[in-house]
Order: C-alpha cells, then sequence, then structure tokens
C-alpha cells in the first residue's frame, strides 16, 4: 500500500521544525517511521504535511547528567540497545529494549517516536513510567518539561501540542547495585507485548528498601503497581509474598481486543509482575519460564 499525498519538509534545526508546526496545517512529524508508515499506509492518518526530524541536528545522544540519563528523541533503539551508559545506569532498559520488534526496526525506531507513539504495550513507555521518567518537550514558546506520569493523555496520545516537539528524555537512575527485571508474554517474538511487567528493587539487610513495579499493555497506558510496591516494601522477598502482593493486578480496569480479554490481561499482569519480581530478586534462576534453551 502506498501513502496518501502528503508535502514533505525537511528542516535542519529544532527552530525550524517548531516553526514549520506553527505554520502548517494538519501536519505530522516523521522519526523513525517505524510506527507512522504503516499508519500513513493504512490511511490511519491523512497529514497534508509530514516534517521529517532525521536531519536536525542535535536530538540524537546518550550522557549522563547528575543522577540521570538523558537520550535526545532522536536516538536510535538499537543505539540504546549498544550503549555502555544505558546498560550500566539503566539495566531495565536494556533489558527492554531487547523486545522491541526486531533489529531492523530497533535500526530506525527512535526513543522519542516511541514515547509520541504511546502503544500500550511499548516496552521503553514501561521503562519511562518505571524510572519516573522526565519529557522534555520544545514549542513556539521554549523548552518546558513534563513528569512522565502526566505525559499520557490516552490511548496513544501525548500530553504535548500540535506545535511541540519531544527533544530528549531524562530518566532518574536507581543505585548501583538495585535489580531490574523485564519480561512480556507475546504471540510471536517480536511482536508487541499482550502483557508486560517491568520491576525494580533495592534490597538492603534482606529487605525491600523501594520497589517499582510497572505493568503494560492492560491499561490505555503502562501502569504503576503502587499498591504492590507498598505491600512489598520493608518485607524480605519470598515468592509468596510477591505472589500475594500481585494479586492486585487482577482488578486492574484492563482494555480488551481481538488479541485478548481484559480477564486474560489482569490474569497476565498478576503472573507477570510476579515473575518480574522474583526475577530481579534473584528467585527464579531455576524456574520453567526463565531457563535458557
Ligand atoms: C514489525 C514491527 C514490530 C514492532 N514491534 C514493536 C514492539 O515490540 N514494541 C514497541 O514498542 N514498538 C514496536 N514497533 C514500533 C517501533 O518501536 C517504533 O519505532 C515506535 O513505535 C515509533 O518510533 P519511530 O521513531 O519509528 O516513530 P515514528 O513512527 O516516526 O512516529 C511515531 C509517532 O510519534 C510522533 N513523533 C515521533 N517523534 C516525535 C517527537 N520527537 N516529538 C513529537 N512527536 C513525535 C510521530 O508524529 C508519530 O505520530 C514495531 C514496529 C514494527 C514495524
Amino acid at each position: 500500500m502506498k501513502p496518501p499525498p502528503f508535502q514533505y519538509h525537511d528542516p535542519k534545526t529544532l527552530a525550524e521544525a517548531v516553526g514549520l508546526l506553527g505554520t502548517l496545517d494538519n501536519a505530522k512529524l516523521l522519526a523513525g517511521g517505524q510506527s507512522l508508515m504503516p499508519m500513513l499506509n493504512m490511511r490511519f492518518v491523512l497529514p497534508d504535511h509530514v516534517v521529517d526530524l532525521n536531519r536536525v541536528a542535535g536530538l540524537s545522544y546518550i550522557k549522563e547528567t547528575a543522577g540521570e540519563l538523558e537520550i535526545g528523541a532522536m536516538t536510535r533503539q538499537r543505539d540504546i540497545e549498544f550503549s555502555d551508559l544505558v546498560k550500566a545506569r539503566c539495566p531495565l532498559m536494556h533489558q527492554a529494549i531487547m523486545h522491541i520488534g526486531h533489529r531492523q526496526t530497533r535500526n530506525r525506531g527512535t526513543i522519542g517516536g516511541s514515547l509520541c507513539h504511546l502503544d500500550p504495550a511499548a516496552e521503553l513507555v514501561s521503562v519511562a513510567a518505571a524510572h519516573d521518567a522526565t519529557v522534555m518537550v520544545a514549542g513556539p514558546s521554549g523548552q518546558r518539561e513534563i513528569a512522565f506520569k502526566d505525559f499520557p493523555a490516552g490511548y496513544l496520545t501525548p500530553a504535548i501540542e500540535l506545535n511541540e516537539i519531544v527533544t530528549a528524555i531524562r530518566v532518574p537512575f536507581w543505585p548501583a547495585g538495585h535489580k531490574a527485571a523485564f519480561i512480556e508474554f507475546s504471540r510471536r517474538h517480536g511482536d508487541f507485548a499482550i502483557v508486560s511487567a517491568a520491576a525494580l528493587l533495592m534490597i538492603d539487610g534482606g529487605k525491600i528498601s523501594r520497589a517499582s513495579v510497572t505493568v503494560g499493555g492492560v491499561a490505555v497506558a503502562p501502569l504503576r503497581a503502587t499498591e504492590v510496591e507498598q505491600a512489598i516494601t520493608g518485607q524480605e522477598p519470598s515468592s509468596e509474598l510477591f505472589r500475594k502482593a500481585c494479586e492486585w493486578c487482577r482488578g486492574i480496569e484492563a482494555m480488551a481486543d481481538i488479541h485478548a480479554s481484559a480477564d486474560y490481561r489482569q490474569h497476565l499482569a498478576a503472573v507477570l509482575s510476579r515473575r518480574a519480581l522474583e526475577k530481579a530478586a534473584g528467585l527464579a534462576d531455576n524456574a520453567p519460564w526463565n531457563r535458557k534453551h
């Protein structure tokens, strides 16, 4: 299938790109094109103008600032996959990115595109929620920051204006020695997850001192299981503790679609969040679902 007709724009600077969005009617930004191109070809979106971010300078980088990783919006998923800095500082992102599509899609797909497409099961969206990330946005009145919990405005809809561009994401990293696990259930390797779970744990003196649990693909955006986090904090990690706490996920108001019913998503959320916690805590090394074949 071919995309509908549109006018193509090729800005070289962020100011030029923001300026174009301010003057053009019905414009769409193009990043890696891994979601936008299929949506154009299937006529889910019909823009009159496409503004290509690929030649805009300064949007692709990974750097460490005070206690945070800052990743430019146009950084390719494949560059994140091979970044030693990401692997060391944000092992959850490293694990999660290995589940995104295929190397061909990761070669083109960007972190900014993934966040803005905001698929409920997108791995990088879950990681942003798990780490309480901050999204940096540029618009006609300058730069602003959005706490990730306020970034999803609805299904596939980020809380940015039509004339704004996401420029970077800042991910506060957890102290060295923290434990991270990302797991998901999908029908085939490379497919979007039906449900995913991300767990971050700090364990001090045999007890959990800090926890972050995120389930993706269940609601319209990845959801922090704050009740689970509270129930396990201060406790000794055990499979029984995690099993009981994660039962809370069966009460999430879940989506239903052609791939899975709401009941099944709730079930997967309870099982996968428990497994992610067990894996992070080192309790799952011999679990059948965690064995390498
Ligand atoms: C076969 C296949 C399998 C895939 N599997 C997965 C998967 O398992 N998990 C997963 O998460 N994704 C998956 N994807 C999608 C892929 O990760 C995309 O890279 C991602 O969803 C969008 O990133 P992109 O850079 O390609 O953005 P694009 O497709 O170019 O853009 C996506 C949307 O974001 C907007 N946008 C892009 N950049 C910005 C910006 N800086 N500021 C504001 N708006 C912006 C665009 O206008 C568009 O609406 C898959 C894709 C394919 C083709």
